[in-house]
């Protein structure tokens, strides 16, 4: 009995934690494949993921990127030929020939992590849309709007119904005029939700894994955007008092030093005259 009470609190546990994660969390975790304590699978699931590596690019590129890089300096070994010739994978730069023969197409990676890793660190904003999608499904991390269900709503509409829609749906509007057209006459998805990095790039969280990615509906993206805005400014703000105190102390000790020296020549100068 006392058994059975305490497995029932453990599962209860488990799954509270569980859907206490989001969805990138979720993915590690079952990526993980142990087995975890109920109390723990908030923390682990937390330390599975790569947090930001502190790069101040967008996407690092993989093995295809790098032999590009080196094929420029005249510098390509045999192995970059390979994968520039799409005859090994474009992340890991393994051979591809088997795989591409065995399932009759050619093939730009040469396994699922490596396909995963390509998208998101390649350079291909629709990739990692793709990626992303197939976690969180355009449902906004900040809000919890299903952005991608309002598109396709809002898509299945005459363009006169839109704007009652949007405004029903409690959708914050674009301000500019021309982009409220553009949004009435030709919605596109990416106008309700978009790919944000958590840790923005130009803080150091450029080149990250899935970990520091999250989907943000249009309005939430852009309020982040603004908060960041408001954070380099303050940065900005910082840097450069500290630069004007650096420059006063400078002048300050320039000041003293002809202080010194204004003090030094009205004292009486004293002439030790000897007589030999
Ligand atoms: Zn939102």
């Amino acid at each position: 009995m006392f058994q059975c009470k305490s497995l029932a609190r453990e599962i209860t546990t488990f799954v509270a934690s569980y859907q206490s994660l989001n969805e990138v969390e979720r993915k590690a975790l079952k990526q993980f494949g142990e087995g975890i304590e109920a109390h723990q699978v908030v923390k682990q699931a937390r330390t599975l993921l790569v947090p930001p590596c502190g790069s101040n690019v967008r996407y690092g590129g993989g093995a295809k990127e790098r032999a590009k890089e080196r094929e420029a300096l005249g510098l390509a070994t045999s192995q970059d030929e390979d994968v520039i010739n799409g005859i090994a994978c474009a992340w890991c730069a393994a051979p591809l020939q088997s795989i591409s023969s065995t399932l009759g197409v050619t093939a730009t990676y040469c396994s699922q992590e490596c396909t995963e890793q390509g998208r998101i660190h390649r350079g291909s904003s629709s990739s990692l849309r793709i990626q992303m999608f197939s976690l969180e499904a355009g449902v906004c991390r900040r809000c919890h709007v299903n952005a991608h269900a309002l598109y396709l709503r809002i898509l299945s509409m005459a363009p006169a119904e839109r704007l009652n829609a949007l405004c029903d749906a409690k959708w914050r509007l674009p301000q500019s005029r021309v982009a409220l057209n553009n949004l009435l006459s030709n919605p596109r998805e990416c106008d309700f939700w978009e790919v944000d990095h958590i840790v923005a790039v130009i803080e150091g969280g450029g080149d990250c894994d899935l970990g520091n990615l999250r989907t943000l509906c249009v309005p939430c993206h852009k309020l982040e955007t603004e908060r960041l805005r408001n954070r380099l400014k303050l940065v900005q703000a910082s840097r450069s008092v500290e630069n004007d105190k650096r420059q006063l102390d400078i002048r300050s000790a320039f000041t003293r030093a002809d202080d010194n020296t204004k003090k030094q020549r009205k004292e009486p100068i004293v002439i030790d005259y000897k007589i030999y």
